[in-house]
């Protein structure tokens, strides 16, 4: 039986709740608007049908029809169908209007309510929509509606509370002045909130009387928040609060590093610029037995590895005889995942440095991503276990996040030479680098990047960290 989720993105980039994602993980088919963090897209299988039906595909409010007539025409052919809408989905997302129709139509569905900017975006620039003492209620409207009739300013200004406006970019002045009409105190604080949890986040503060002067260079999306709690700022004092830092790179190395991020309060985007695509390296299970030291330049190349030799039932005894030789200790880290501790780990982590520690050494077998440093063809036999893919429409996503971004952090220089290129800055944001290596391709295309002590996502996010100092 086939079934529709209406899903809430929440409000900017990492607000999905738990139940979102996990249907989002799992669905056939996805229906999406925009307004919403599109690397979410991502979080879908492979295979699963994505179909855009935000405003931006002319869908205005008046195709909304449409959409449920998509919606119940997924549902006929898929068997878990998600419609993903930005924060939550019946806050003037007619998420309403989806689930009548869904009903109708005879066809299960559910909601999954998720933060909605009207909670979500105040709080973001430090601003809570109650306070003990200061603000007993809040109330949400629209700022806009189709046949432009106009709230009832009188009666909002009579009512105590917190005013969110939603749609009310381009309303902001004409409502401002609509409220002090109607007898609100033109000193009364308030403040619009944009692209709050997004890069690119920005608050303008003022009075009813001031504000509308203050915002001409203010994009939409924005929520305007009137009321006495709009004077107080309770902003994070987190060193990184407030900041955007877009990270580069494959694997769980660059989760690591969003995790550390996170806590240090940024706003931290993986970007998957690359993916990972084994190739056939069958000829080295064949001819394993002349080798006696396996050499791992990578994560990625370890769990590579071990997928082939599991796909091959390879028995881990067969790997009881070789040392196993890494360029550093995250690669380490995963080896001793498969249960098999480096016994060799250069003083210098670069491929450089492995390089230099192997001289000498017979029966080495490199195994390595395709495209890497020569060097390592001068101490054993290689073997390429993979190729990074760039997939144009990741990378599409993937340059307009770092464009965005305050903070640039590359974990690899191929993520480097894939990305840097493709980036218009006029802004020329700082950029922290894993190690040398990749600091080196940084370097080639002009920028002056900081580098991390070490290897570690520690070490990198320290840095990162002390270039807001
Ligand atoms: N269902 C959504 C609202 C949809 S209406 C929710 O619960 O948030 C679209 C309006 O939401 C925008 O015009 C803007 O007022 C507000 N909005 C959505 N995302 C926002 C964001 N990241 N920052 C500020 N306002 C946002």
């Amino acid at each position: 039986m086939s079934r529709v989720f209406l899903v809430g993105a929440g409000c900017g980039a990492d607000a999905i709740g738990a139940r979102g994602l996990s249907l989002l993980r799992r669905c056939d088919c996805v229906i999406y608007d925009d307004l919403l963090d599109e690397s979410l897209l991502g979080e879908c299988p492979p295979d699963c049908e994505k179909i855009f039906a935000g405003k931006r595909s002319g869908a205005h409010s008046a195709e909304q029809a449409e959409i449920n007539r998509i919606l119940v025409s997924c549902a006929k052919r898929h068997r878990l169908v998600v419609r993903l809408k930005g924060g939550d989905p019946y806050v003037f997302g007619r998420g309403g209007e989806e689930a009548l129709a869904l009903r109708e139509a005879g066809i299960p569905f559910a909601v999954v309510s998720a933060s909605t900017s009207a909670i979500a975006a105040p709080a973001a620039a430090g601003i809570p929509v109650t306070h003990r003492g200061i603000s007993r209620s809040f109330h949400v409207y629209t700022g806009h509606t189709r046949d432009g009739e106009m709230p009832d300013y009188a009666l909002i200004a009579r009512t105590e509370g917190t005013h969110v406006f939603l749609m009310a970019r381009s309303r902001c002045g004409e409502i401002c002045r609509g409220l002090i009409e109607g007898g609100m105190s033109e000193d009364m604080p308030c403040a619009l909130v944009s692209e709050a949890g997004m890069p690119g986040a920005r608050a303008v503060r003022g009075t009813l009387h001031t504000l509308p002067d203050l915002i001409a260079d203010l994009p939409a999306p924005a929520v305007l928040v009137v009321g006495k709690t709009a004077g107080m700022d309770v902003r994070s004092d987190l060193p990184l609060a407030g900041v955007t830092v877009a990270v580069a790179g494959t694997g769980e190395y660059v989760g690591k590093v969003c995790a550390l991020l996170r806590e240090e309060g940024a706003l931290a985007r993986p970007l998957g610029v690359a993916e990972v695509r084994a190739l056939a390296f069958d000829s080295f299970f064949e001819r394993m037995m002349q080798f006696s030291v396996l050499a791992f330049t990578s994560s990625n190349g370890v769990r590579v590895f071990f997928a082939r030799a599991k796909e091959k039932r390879i028995d881990h005894r067969a790997f009881a005889r070789f040392r196993f030789a890494v360029v550093g200790n995250g690669t380490a880290e995963t080896l001793a995942e498969y249960g098999f501790y480096a016994d060799i780990v250069p003083r210098v982590h670069t491929a450089a440095g492995l390089a230099e520690r192997l001289r000498g050494t017979q029966n080495v077998a490199v195994l390595r991503a395709e495209g890497g440093n020569p060097v390592l063809g001068e101490i054993g036999e290689e073997f390429l276990l993979y190729r990074l893919y760039y997939d144009d429409e990741k990378l599409r996503r993937c340059v307009y996040e770092a464009e965005r971004a305050d903070i640039l952090a590359f974990s690899s220089a191929q993520t480097v030479r894939g990305l840097l290129p493709l980036l218009s800055m006029d802004r020329r944001p700082p950029i922290v680098c894993i190690g040398e290596e990749t600091a080196k391709a940084v370097r080639a295309f002009g920028y002056t990047p900081a580098v991390a002590k070490d290897a570690s996502a520690e070490s990198l996010v320290k840095e990162i960290v002390s270039c807001r100092d």
